[in-house]
């Protein structure tokens, strides 16, 4: 039997990849999803870490060879999920844990239905407009298309298993611990 996936989604911006890094330094069940992507690496950012980095060709070509098994075009770049981890993951026993945009979480969701899913909700679109602009320096890439986008992702959020609003860091983390505990335990 395979290790039901863990989806996570959110608005850019909304905290997940910090509550997904903590878990995974806590938890040894999980293992981390590394993406392909199509977009250049931010201050910090290097290959393999958070993503495999590639130009458009190369995408394209791994998707037309059927490497992913979901991509979606978020923000004007391509994302994608190569299959390989899935199967790395079940044969390790452990969950993989999936940072991925709403679309993605639709298609792996109906892919994989005891897959568990969970939504980070920012506590507003203000916020999270201030958030991501203390994040990118004021240098945010597609600062208003990622708002728009936001906005029509938080209209999905009531299709997730579990909704996780990142008011507090802590208090949110503490939250997210606990349905991570209860998906490893199979409750
Ligand atoms: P960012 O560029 O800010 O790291 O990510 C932008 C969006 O792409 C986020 O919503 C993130 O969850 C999503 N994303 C990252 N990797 C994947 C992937 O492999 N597939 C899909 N569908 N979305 C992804």
């Amino acid at each position: 039997m395979s290790t039901p996936l863990i989806i996570v989604s959110a608005p850019s911006g909304a905290g997940k990849s910090s509550l997904c890094d903590r878990a995974l330094s806590e938890f040894s069940e999980l293992v981390d999803s590394v993406s392909f992507t199509t977009r250049k690496p931010r201050e910090g950012e290097v290959e393999g870490k958070p993503y495999h980095f590639v130009d458009e060709e190369k995408f394209l070509k791994l998707k037309e060879e059927g490497f992913f098994v979901e991509w979606a075009k978020v923000h004007e770049f391509h994302y994608g999920t190569p299959s390989h981890q899935l199967e790395d993951a079940w044969r390790a026993g452990k969950h993989l844990i999936m940072d991925i945009d709403v679309k993605g979480a639709g298609s792996l969701k109906a892919l994989y239905p005891d897959s568990h899913s969970i939504f980070i909700k920012p506590p507003s679109l203000e916020e999270l407009r201030e958030r991501l602009l203390v994040r990118d320096h004021g240098k945010t890439q597609n600062l208003e298309i990622r708002l728009q986008n936001a906005e029509k992702e938080l209209s999905v959020a009531n299709q997730f298993d579990y909704e996780v609003i990142n008011d507090d860091f802590d208090r949110a983390y503490s939250e997210f611990r606990k349905i991570i505990e209860k998906i490893i335990k199979g409750m």
